[in-house]
């Protein structure tokens, strides 16, 4: 069997120079699955951790699909928005989306709450085609019109489990009528307990669904079991398997 490299896939050449420049040669099963979809315009639920390669999974084909059909920047008016629960998310989205882009004219930049606001309205100011925001902040920014979202085109919302444990589905409630009606969703989380599926169904309009197995955690080569013994005899139990 051949194994499927980022040269098959149908990304534009700047994109293709920004992964060669990165070291990535052949794309993780989540974005084998999610470009081709999200390329399309369909809405995506991506069911998927961290760590498996789901931030260029959307990065990619987000960048081309803008880079595609341009729009003159505007400020305060980005067209792209990622949500993401911490300000570590943030920051690394951020970081990814700089190296994709590097041969692309992209805007983009990232904000978070605990920093100072000023230099994050400046940019926007300046005008961002994606901007990748933690929710607090981004409500504050716009409450304070710094920010518009009604003319976003894409929206992902990342991490919605994790978000709904830090207790930002409020803020993502009040999120949600601040975009388009019409626009693209990507949906992405780790689990999809009750709520998280309410609210995928709330967003994302006829999406198609890419699920990746967790990452293992353990070498398939390493056995495993379980011993019951009481706590004294612990100790010993260890000592004999090291031994
Ligand atoms: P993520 O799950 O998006 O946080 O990505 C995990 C890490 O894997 C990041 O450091 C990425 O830069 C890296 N990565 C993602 N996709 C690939 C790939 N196809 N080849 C090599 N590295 C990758």
């Amino acid at each position: 069997m051949t194994t499927t490299k980022f040269t098959d896939l149908p990304l534009i050449a700047p994109l293709q120079f920004s992964l060669k420049e990165a070291g990535y040669e052949t794309p993780t099963p989540i974005q084998l699955a999610a470009i081709p979809v999200i390329l399309e315009g369909h809405d995506l639920l991506g069911i998927a951790q961290t760590g498996t390669g789901k931030t260029a999974a959307f990065s990619l084909p987000i960048l081309q699909n803008l880079a595609k059909h341009t729009r003159k920047i505007e400020p305060k008016s980005p067209r792209a928005l990622i949500l993401t629960p911490t300000r570590e998310l943030a920051i690394q989205i951020h970081e990814n989306i700089e190296a994709y882009s590097k041969h692309l004219k992209m805007h983009h930049t990232v904000i978070f709450g605990g920093v100072g606001q000023n230099p994050q309205v400046k940019a926007l100011q300046s005008g961002v085609d994606i901007l990748v925001a933690t929710p607090g902040r981004l409500l504050d920014l716009h409450n304070q019109k710094f920010l518009k979202l009604d003319r976003v085109e894409i929206f992902v919302l990342d991490e919605a489990d994790r978000m709904l444990d830090m207790g930002f589905m409020q803020d993502i409630k009040k999120i949600l009528p601040l975009l388009p009606q019409k626009r693209h969703n990507l949906f992405f989380s780790a689990t999809m307990p009750h709520e998280i599926q309410t609210l995928a169904n709330r967003i994302l309009v006829n999406p198609k669904k890419v699920e990746v197995t967790p990452v293992s955690s353990t070498a398939e080569k390493v056995e495993q079991r379980v011993m019951f013994v009481e706590k004294p005899q612990k100790l010993d139990l260890l000592q004999q398997f090291a031994k």
